[in-house]
């Protein structure tokens, strides 16, 4: 911004001189009446650029992590595959190299098996038994939170 009175860029002012208002820098408005810093568009630039950077922090905050959980019902789906099969209990034990007691347990679901083990399963039955769930962590500072309009707690909730 420059001043109107002697064209230098500088912090302005708006004062009045001699019935007219204009934006003056600190010299020129000791010529005439001053009413008051003068309003730049850059404050207003910079304060949107500041909600961008709290937008992205939210972002940056959220941190997606694949967790691999074995599947509900797979006590059941073990069992199906298997009969399906035509393998007894014993049978599959000795696939995966494991008691039968561990496939009794699983099967009955009072044990449920490991990531490693499901794989096994899984191949030596053909069935899928582990999927990929997406857990997001949203860890927002109470500070940052404060800050966010009713329209961004909406989203939010959306989310
Ligand atoms: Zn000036």
């Amino acid at each position: 911004m420059q001043c109107d009175m002697c064209g230098k860029e500088d912090r302005l002012f708006i004062a009045e001189v001699e019935g007219t208002e204009l934006k003056v820098c600190k010299n020129c408005a000791s010529f005439g009446k001053l009413k008051g810093a003068a309003k730049s568009l850059q404050p207003e630039k910079k304060s949107k650029k500041k909600e961008q950077n709290i937008d992205n922090l939210h972002k940056e905050e959220q941190k997606k992590e694949i967790i691999l959980r074995i599947m509900q019902g797979y006590g059941l789906i073990v069992k199906n595959a298997r009969e399906k099969l035509g393998l007894k209990q014993e049978e599959l034990a000795k696939k995966i190299n494991e008691k039968i007691s561990i496939v009794h347990s699983i099967e009955t679901e009072r044990h449920e098996p490991s990531i490693s083990l499901a794989e096994k399963i899984e191949h030596h039955l053909h069935i899928k038994l582990i999927e990929q769930y997406e857990e997001t962590h949203e860890t927002f500072k109470r500070d940052l939170r404060s800050q966010l309009t009713i329209g961004d707690l909406i989203t939010i909730k959306k989310r």
